[in-house]
């Protein structure tokens, strides 16, 4: 990959990733006012936010995706971002345009996909 397009890449991942928090951490605040009728105070917002465990209120997908950035980005830093995960064959192109933070080849997800509506 070249530098230029791994760059881009990683602002892509970046700039999503940071979407993905505000809109966690929007979520939480906005629990937070449904749960109390009294004036929002920021500083104990703030507190709250960093006790609650991050998960609360986030939805599986958000979380997972959010995850899957984590992962695309410190494979891109390895080298080896592109590469399945499982048979370390090349992710295809669309399927990378389609989920930047895909770990698996569409062939090894499907296999998965398929073992987990099993068991
Ligand atoms: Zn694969």
């Amino acid at each position: 990959m070249r530098a230029a397009q791994r760059k881009k890449l990683q602002d892509e991942l970046i700039s999503r990733r940071r979407v993905l928090v505000n809109a966690l951490k929007n979520g939480q605040a906005e629990k937070r006012r449904g749960d109390d009728d009294g004036p929002l105070d920021l500083a104990d917002t703030a507190t709250e936010l960093r006790n609650q465990e991050f998960s609360y209120s986030v939805s599986e997908k958000e979380r997972a995706e959010l995850a899957g950035i984590d992962e695309a980005l410190v494979r891109i830093e390895e080298g080896v971002f592109g590469e399945c995960e499982e048979c370390g064959e090349k992710i295809g192109d669309a399927r990378l345009k389609a989920i930047p933070w895909a770990p698996l080849c569409i062939a090894c997800q499907e296999e998965k996909e398929e073992l987990e509506s099993r068991s």
